[in-house]
């Protein structure tokens, strides 16, 4: 090459200094402006800005990301003359005047006549009193919404450029407090930055993968001029956490990887007599996941694997023997729980094993008096207590295990997480987390991607299949003749209150008094408990250990016994006013019946189905219609969207702003596959930082 070639080179080039700076293009990337607060918004004050905080939304990126609830339909634009009544159409003109007046109450209505030349419309204003002085005479107007007897009743409008009133126009979650006019400009002025952020994805994945430019799915989400464009926009911005989900599961199990436990010895003597003791022998799926777990840990990195099984299917059966792999090696096993009465009750139901075998547990629950609290530390510390029973208490810093090998996490989406990584801090034993939040097993990769995940797909073979019917209040009387008939065949029931949506003590009081009506009335002559969360821990335990030896015919229950809770006599179930309740949390409910070989019975009482919701409708008729959770789960997907799916809210689904994961399986699938291509490039390194550090991902 000839030096006056290279002489009029830039600098910067191979074997030149760089300089100082380099120019910055006008088109580079500046994530920073995204991180901005919204108060430097225009018109953004502190009470703005609480407001949009109440809303998570407190920076300019989270506006973006604001996504629309739906779109406005279509409306069409009418002349005045052409107007319908009853139809939603679009009509410009100019005021010719405008009033306001009081209605009734508090109500302020203002009154603009305008006209397009074809005629003229008395368009209405309720409760914007602040409107009548923007609207002079000679101001020009687009109202959209409805002629009817009173004038034309205004939806939206707009005054200059059209947004409010434009087909498509975004409907966000608001609140009462902001306006969906007001966050409709607020995501205007941030969308103006869009092209700020950049587009994080290699130009060569955009173009193999077909996606719009961010900045462009950005514009559409919020902006769509038709459906379409809103959907292709919003599977852009899917793809992009998605890649960031994998991206942060393949980097979360890369350092697991990177720990080291010791490996258990093969299973000997002690569990040959855990499955001697057991009153059953164990089923099929239960010995296939005891065999997948005993095959981890054999291994010198510490398990982490699901053990996924519907409510009832036997998974306690499991945890207990991965615990006594501990104790058989001489170490010590953990079992958590998420609440009290959950610890409680696992306690109890392995407390009698342990004994016949010789092990001795101890139940570790922030409801200890200081002392005996302090005692039973003193005896996991010293290794005395070979398993130990709690909530997180059991992790916290002051617990210090001799030589914990095994821990089980039951319910693990109920856990904050950063107690699960407490846990493994500084040891890494071997993890077991149960779930009985059926998730579909696709689903179960992408949330929990780098755990190993076995599943108990069959209950014992003795039980029967759940009865369920829906009965309307009028005939609750019936439903308790039912379950009347059971307590006099020597079995025992639960009758659920009511979900209210009240403060604890609230919710106690109302089980208190139904349980004391129902002494009166329709379970008179019957031993009836009560069980809520307002009990004192001791008082809790009493009534679980009275209702468990059968002392008591009928616990009347709060959702405090909707996991764990194990009474095999139990046969019948009444949930009160069950249109109240959550999908998953009505399964959950249903499975403390049909625990034994006796045929068991859910009755749910409801109001008329015409007056109840679709929505509680569809979730009724689904509980009716199956026993089957993993349906339950499809289902509860179907009717309540992805990131509400039950019980994710811990895990990295509620992280999905844009994915809806029944209909976008194919761009998981690509995702997965960029992800394992680009994994070693760091790319979008501060998402994927982010996500780790939020941890919903389970951290070891
Ligand atoms: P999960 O924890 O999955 O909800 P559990 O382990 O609590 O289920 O088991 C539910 C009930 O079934 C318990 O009463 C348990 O003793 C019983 N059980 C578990 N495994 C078997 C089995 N193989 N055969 C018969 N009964 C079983
Ligand atoms: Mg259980």
């Amino acid at each position: 090459m000839s030096p006056a070639v290279t002489e009029t080179r830039q600098v910067g080039f191979a074997g030149m200094d760089p300089p100082d700076r380099w120019p910055r293009p006008r088109s580079a990337p500046r994530p920073e402006a995204l991180a901005a607060g919204v108060e430097t918004l225009p018109r953004v004050g502190p009470a703005v800005q609480k407001r949009l905080a109440k809303l998570g939304l407190r920076t300019i990126g989270d506006l973006l990301a604001h996504r629309p609830r739906r779109y406005e339909r279509p409306a069409e634009e009418r002349a005045i003359s052409d107007l319908i009544a009853d139809e939603e159409a679009v009509v410009e003109g100019v005021v010719r005047a405008a009033s306001s007046r009081r209605g009734r109450g508090r109500l302020k209505i203002l009154t603009a006549r305008i006209t397009d030349g074809t005629g003229e419309i008395r368009a209405t204003w309720f409760n914007q009193p602040w409107l009548e002085a923007q609207l002079k005479p000679g101001t020009r107007v687009r109202v959209r919404g409805k002629l009817n007897r009173f004038g034309f009743q205004v939806e939206s409008y707009d005054l200059g450029e059209v947004t409010e009133t434009a087909d498509y126009a975004p409907v966000y979650p608001a609140s009462e407090a902001l306006a969906q006019k007001q966050l409709r400009a607020l995501v205007g002025e941030a969308l103006a930055l869009a092209r700020a952020e950049g587009d994080a994805l290699p130009a060569s994945l955009v173009v193999s993968e077909a996606l719009p430019l961010r900045a462009d799915a950005l514009v559409a989400l919020h902006r769509p001029r038709s459906p379409e464009e809103a959907e292709e926009g919003r599977r852009r911005l899917a793809f992009d956490e998605l890649l960031v989900l994998q991206l942060a599961l393949a980097r979360r199990a890369q350092e697991r990887e990177a720990l080291v436990a010791e490996a258990l010895p093969a299973a000997g003597e002690l569990l040959q007599r855990y499955r001697e003791v057991l009153p059953f022998t164990l089923t099929e799926a239960q010995e296939r996941a005891i065999d997948e777990i005993d095959r981890d840990l054999a291994k010198t990195t510490p398990m982490q694997r699901l053990l996924q099984g519907d409510v009832g299917a036997g998974k306690t059966v499991v945890a207990l023997a991965t615990l006594l792999r501990a104790v058989e090696a001489g170490r010590q096993g953990a079992l958590m729980a998420p609440t009290e009465v959950l610890a409680e009750q696992h306690f109890l139901t392995i407390e009698g094993i342990c004994t016949e075998l010789g092990i001795r547990v101890a139940l570790l629950t922030s409801a200890l008096g200081a002392r005996e609290h302090a005692n039973v530390r003193q005896l996991i510390a010293s290794g005395d207590v070979q398993i130990a029973v709690g909530t997180h208490a059991l992790i916290q810093k002051d617990v210090g295990f001799r030589d914990l090998a095994v821990a089980v996490v039951d319910e693990q989406h109920r856990f904050g997480v950063e107690q699960r990584s407490a846990l493994a801090e500084g040891r890494s034993p071997h993890v077991l987390h149960m779930t009985a939040t059926p998730i579909p097993r696709t689903l179960a990769l992408t949330v929990y991607g780098d755990l190993q995940v076995s599943e108990i797909t069959a209950p014992p073979a003795d039980r029967k299949p759940i009865v369920t019917a829906w009965v309307s209040d009028d005939r609750s009387s019936e439903a308790y003749e039912r379950l009347t008939h059971h307590l006099r065949d020597g079995r025992q029931a639960y009758v659920v209150c009511p979900l209210i949506e009240a403060s604890e003590t609230t919710v106690a009081r109302a089980a208190e008094d139904e349980a004391e009506r129902l002494r009166r009335v329709e379970l008179k002559g019957f031993r009836v408990g009560c069980m809520h969360g307002r009990l004192k821990p001791a008082e809790r335990r009493a009534v679980m250990q009275a209702f468990t030896a059968g002392e008591i015919d009928v616990l009347v229950a709060t959702t405090v016994i909707e996991v764990g809770v194990d009474v095999p006599n139990a046969t019948i179930m009444i949930v009160q006013e069950a249109d109240r309740f959550g999908l998953a949390q009505l399964h959950q409910l249903r499975g403390r019946v049909g625990r034994g070989a006796e045929q068991s019975y859910c009755l749910l009482v409801s109001g008329p189905k015409e007056e109840l919701t679709d929505v509680a409708n569809e979730r009724l008729e689904a509980m009716v219609a199956t026993t089957d959770g993993f349906e339950l789960a499809e289902k509860d997907l179907e009717i309540r969207g992805e990131g509400q799916l039950l019980g994710a809210r811990q895990s990295g689904l509620s992280d999905l702003r844009f994915t809806r994961l029944r209909q976008d399986t194919d761009l998981l699938e690509r995702a997965r596959e960029a992800a394992a291509d680009l994994a070693d490039e760091g790319l979008l390194g501060d998402a994927v930082e982010r996500l780790l550090d939020a941890d919903h991902l389970g951290a070891s």
